[in-house]
């Protein structure tokens, strides 16, 4: 049974929506959205042409109506019953570019891939920016969850970041003001992130290059990235490594439905079939269960977990104890 009602919602918006140059798409399936090609509807999904189309219509959506951002979903589990409201996915023509704006600095759009920046940096000399090289994500992705590997992350090339709030007004966040710490910004969670500026180091292009190709050969050796996954599943806690708790609980290669703890890194959690929502938010806390029994630590989510359970089908934090 459907949980979310697109087509309602676009009526209710009344006849503004006609000045809009974006798409509007009623009941969007995030299963295309998401890496995990898994989970429910978005209830409607918004695509701005461009900030200006954004902020129309920011400006025209009642205050009630829940709003959601998504990049390209490498760090997303979508519930089942579909993520109510709209759900704002930025265009790649209006939000894509990624450009250089002076020495050292480059100007990149929010639904630009990581990799483009890296690759960008690399043909013009500029050092800093190779961790980017192996995170499959958006720059949007990247300022709200200052993603990082390899000893780089978003919070240390960043410059500044301009945003767009629920209601349409625009702001420029100095890096003090994203308030950047682990897998963290502490940027009120309305703003959507429409472009941003980075600065970077002069470095020789052959040294660039080869940090590049060594981020990449050490992610074919030690993660599935050919999988269906959404990356690290848990944050490392202060002093531990997530993948050794998981590893030491016995969970590396755990399963439930169609989901499961890949064996390759067993931090990442896996698609193996037709995985449902359910099955993949089960596991994780089957998972953040056996680590509290066997080590005390509660471990805590990474991946952003969207929308509402189908009714029936909930999961409740740490449920899936061993002695269940
Ligand atoms: C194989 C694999 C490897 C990975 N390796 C790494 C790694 O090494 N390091 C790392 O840090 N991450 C890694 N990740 C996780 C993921 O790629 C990053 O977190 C990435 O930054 C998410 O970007 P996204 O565009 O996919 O965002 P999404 O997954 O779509 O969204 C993630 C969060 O960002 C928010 N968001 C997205 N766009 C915007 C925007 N424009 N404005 C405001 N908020 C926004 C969303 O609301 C959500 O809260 C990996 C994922 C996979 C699948």
């Amino acid at each position: 049974m459907k949980q979310v009602d697109g087509e309602k919602l676009l009526a209710s918006l009344g006849e503004g929506v006609n000045q809009l140059r974006g798409r509007l798409t009623p009941d969007a399936s995030m299963e295309r959205v998401t890496w995990f090609q898994a989970g429910g509807l978005a209830e409607l999904m918004f695509q701005p042409h461009d900030v200006d189309d954004l902020v129309t219509f920011l400006k025209l959506l009642p205050a009630e109506v829940p709003l959601t951002v998504v990049g390209v979903g490498s760090n997303l589990l979508v519930r089942d019953g579909g993520i109510p409201g709209v759900v704002v996915r930025l265009s790649a023509k209006g939000f894509g570019q990624v450009e250089l704006i002076g020495e050292n600095r480059i100007r990149a759009g929010a639904i630009c891939p990581d990799k483009h920046i890296a690759a960008m940096a690399m043909d013009n000399g500029i050092g800093g920016f190779a961790f980017y090289y192996g995170i499959p994500g958006s720059i949007g992705g990247a300022l709200r969850m200052n993603a990082g590997a390899n000893g780089g992350e978003t919070s240390q090339r960043v410059i500044e970041v301009h945003a767009v709030d629920r209601h349409g007004n625009v702001h420029v966040l100095s890096k003090e003001e994203m308030g950047y710490s682990y897998r963290h910004t502490n940027a009120s969670k309305d703003l959507i992130f429409t472009h941003a500026v980075f600065e970077g180091y002069p470095e020789e292009r052959a040294k660039i290059r080869a940090e590049m190709d060594a981020v990449r050969q050490h992610r074919e050796t030690v993660q599935p990235i050919k999988e269906k996954t959404g990356g690290s599943t848990f944050k490392n806690p202060d002093g531990h490594s997530a993948w050794k708790l998981i590893d030491d609980a016995g969970c590396r290669g755990l399963m439930n439905g169609g989901a499961q703890m890949s064996s390759l890194h067993c931090n990442f959690m896996i698609n193996i079939g037709h995985a449902t929502g359910y099955d993949l938010e089960y596991l994780g806390e089957m998972v953040r269960q056996r680590v509290f029994e066997h080590a005390g630590i509660k471990l805590e989510w990474e991946i952003k977990r969207l929308g509402i359970f189908m009714p029936g089908r909930e999961v409740k934090p740490f449920q899936g104890a061993t002695s269940e």
